[in-house]
């Protein structure tokens, strides 16, 4: 019998991290030191006392049966008083919370809610790979908001075509951003209220990497900018602030429409996140942060360490403010795959083609804070004689 894949499945964009990854591991097959700067996992713990609480959690039975509900009372409680605390923005946490099996989950599900067929959604371009994927596998037409170097990484609004902007159903956006590390002050957040009131356009925040951030700045939430939730929501995440990537727990916040469109959705795919996890997530947002401050510091360090490392070769690179990524220009002729490929085979070091993230990631390459400083100074290191091997 012949299987034959939806067009939906068909239509999604080819995995470009396909031959950095087969690359890798035949390099690690091979024996070789392989220095892996790719995906940005945090290599730190979740703190002992999430883990704790996940653990008494899982011990009462009545936490193990399905979670049928909008997620647990006191885990919405515990997102708006973060919210609140964090950011000054204060939500009600039956109308304007929706916890989510990691941000992920909801951020590829959101188009389902909205978005018809031939429907467009504006994506930035290099971004987050779920927000085309989600937008394609619902049907939706994204349309690429070009981030450039020249705007700091921010679109440009007034660049979006007026017919565009009227088919617009959402605009997808992430600061502090998932791949280039800039950041955004919050009067771009209030000119994006603007334009997507004007053009009824849902405007979707992405705010995982809110709280890795460097050197005393403080990323400002999108829903603090005045009318955002009139308009729009934001996703946040456990992943990064409390190095739980594996747990799978995110939150959606904001506009009520919204949230309760996908919750909707939800609602007929899921049957809710495992009550021991969302206590977790509740210890995690309501007990110490202290964790924080030395994963930041710790971050920084590397972040230094690599930054001026790479300068000291001659890199054209700056240090980013927020996020645990270092997006810089390849520093030769090569497009970011050969780029790729070639610090692969030479240095033994694993990098992220920009190419992946969206054409106008071309020429760039992503590299991930997530291991040690020495690793990262061998790294250095090695790039450096493969420069001198004249390549
Ligand atoms: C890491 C990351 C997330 C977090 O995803 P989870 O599914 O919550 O683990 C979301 N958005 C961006 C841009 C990210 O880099």
């Amino acid at each position: 019998m012949r299987i034959e894949k939806a067009d939906r499945l068909k239509n999604l964009p080819p995995y470009l991290f396909a031959e950095i990854d087969r690359l890798k591991k035949e390099a690690i097959d091979r024996g070789r030191d392989v220095i892996d700067l790719g995906v940005g996992d945090p290599d730190q713990p979740t703190p002992p006392h999430i883990i704790e609480a996940l653990y008494e959690a899982a011990k009462d039975p009545a936490n193990h049966r399905y979670a049928l509900d909008l997620g647990l009372a006191r885990l919405r409680e515990a997102i708006a008083n973060w919210y609140e605390r964090r950011f000054g923005v204060h939500l009600d946490p039956e109308k304007e919370v929706l916890p989510l099996i990691g941000s992920k989950e909801g951020i590829a599900h959101i188009p389902l809610a909205f978005v018809n067929s031939g429907d467009v959604v504006l994506i930035p371009d290099p971004c987050y790979p779920p927000y085309r994927a989600g937008t394609i596998l619902a049907g939706g037409q994204p349309r690429s908001m070009p981030l450039l170097a020249e705007d700091g990484f921010l679109p440009d609004l007034g660049k979006i075509k007026g017919r565009i902007a009227r088919r617009a159903k959402l605009m997808f956006l992430n600061y502090p951003n998932n791949p280039t590390a800039s950041v955004a002050p919050l009067d771009f957040f209030r000119e994006v209220v603007t334009f997507a009131a004007s053009h009824d356009i849902i405007v979707c925040h992405d705010g995982a990497h809110t709280e890795i951030a460097y050197d005393g700045y403080r990323p400002p939430s999108f829903l603090q900018a005045e009318g955002a939730r009139d308009v729009g929501v934001e996703f946040h995440s456990l992943s990064k602030t409390y190095n739980m990537t594996g747990w799978r727990l995110g939150f959606l916040s904001g506009n009520h429409d919204v949230i309760e469109g996908l919750r909707k959705v939800k609602s007929n795919i899921d049957s809710g996140i495992f009550r021991a996890i969302q206590l977790a997530g509740c210890a995690a947002l309501q007990g110490p942060q202290d964790h924080l401050v030395g994963l930041i510091r710790l971050y920084q360090e590397r972040r230094d360490v690599l930054v001026d490392g790479l300068a000291s070769l001659g890199w054209k690179l700056s240090k980013p403010k927020a996020t645990f990524y270092v997006w810089t220009k390849s520093p030769s002729s090569h497009n970011s795959a050969q780029l790729a490929r070639l610090l692969l085979e030479q240095a033994d070091v694993v990098v992220t083609p920009g190419i992946g993230f969206g054409a106008n990631g071309e020429g760039y390459i992503r590299m991930a804070l997530t291991v040690e400083k020495e690793r990262l100074k061998e790294a250095v290191k090695k790039i450096g004689e493969f420069h001198k091997s004249g390549k």
